[in-house]
C-alpha cells in the first residue's frame, strides 16, 4: 500500500514478545508504515513525549506494567487510536478495555490480514473525525500535520504543533499553563510555565503579522494563553 499522507503513518508497537517484536515490524514496514516498538509502558510514555504517532497497538501484557492501566494513563491526556492485541480472548477483557478507551481488539493469536484491515478501519476512522481546523488565515490539517498561513506552508516543530492543535481545539477560551503542559508535555508537567513560553514565541514569529503585538496568539496574564479568531 502506498500512502498517500506527506509523512509516513507513524506506529508505535507495545509489545514485549521478541518474536511479535519483528513479526510486527516487519508486517507494518512493508505497508508503508513506520513503527517503533518497545517492551515497556514507560518507554512507550517516553517516547510519546518526542513522537507523535497515528495509531497505537497495545499488548495487556506488558514488560513493566498492566495495558489496561496503561490505557488509562495514555486517555487521562490523549486521544490518540489504540488497538488492543491480546491473548486475552475473554468478553470481559474487551469490554475493559475497550471501557478505558481501546478503539478496537484483537485477540492472539491473529493474522496478518485482519491486524491490517483493523489498523485501516481504525485510521480512516480517525481521518473522519479529524477535520481541518483553522483561525485567520491559518490552517491545520491534523491528520497530515501541516500548518498553512495564507496558503504558504509554515514549518513548526512538534512541540510548536501540539499547542497550537491544543489552542485552536479550544479556540477563544483561554487555556492555563498547566493544562498545556500537561496536554503537551505529559501528566507528571505542571508549574513550569516558561517551558511553554519560548515555543510560544516562536509561535507568535511564525504566525503572527507583527510578533509583538499578537493578534491571535494572546497572554492571559497570570493564567495561561487564549487563540482569538
Ligand atoms: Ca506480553
Amino acid at each position: 500500500m502506498i500512502t498517500t499522507t506527506a509523512f509516513p503513518i507513524q506506529l508505535l508497537v507495545l509489545e514485549d514478545d521478541p518474536g511479535l517484536q519483528s513479526f510486527l515490524h516487519t508486517l507494518l514496514q512493508s505497508q508503508g508504515y513506520q513503527s517503533m516498538i518497545q517492551a515497556e509502558g514507560q518507554q512507550g510514555f517516553a517516547l510519546l513525549k518526542n513522537h507523535s504517532f497515528d495509531l497505537i497497538l497495545l499488548d495487556l501484557g506488558l514488560a513493566d506494567m498492566d495495558g489496561i492501566e496503561w490505557l488509562q494513563q495514555l486517555r487521562s491526556w490523549s486521544e490518540v487510536p489504540v488497538i488492543v492485541i491480546s491473548a486475552r480472548g475473554k468478553e470481559q477483557d474487551k469490554v475493559r478495555a475497550l471501557d478505558s478507551g481501546a478503539n478496537d481488539y484483537v485477540t492472539k493469536p491473529f493474522s496478518s490480514a485482519e491486524l491490517l484491515a483493523r489498523v485501516r478501519a481504525t485510521l480512516r476512522q480517525q481521518q473522519k473525525t479529524a477535520k481541518p481546523l483553522a483561525f485567520a488565515d491559518i490552517k491545520l490539517d491534523p491528520v497530515q500535520r501541516i500548518v498553512t498561513k495564507a496558503g504558504e506552508q509554515v514549518h513548526l516543530t512538534k512541540t510548536e504543533y501540539d499547542i497550537l492543535l491544543l489552542l485552536v481545539r479550544h479556540l477563544g477560551s483561554a487555556l492555563t499553563h498547566n493544562q498545556i503542559l500537561q496536554q503537551v508535555w505529559g501528566e507528571h508537567y505542571q508549574d513550569r510555565p516558561e517551558y511553554i513560553r519560548v515555543h510560544m514565541a516562536q509561535l507568535r514569529q511564525k504566525l503572527e503579522d507583527n510578533p509583538s503585538a499578537p493578534r491571535h496568539l494572546k497572554t492571559e496574564a497570570g493564567v495561561g494563553y487564549r487563540l482569538c479568531e
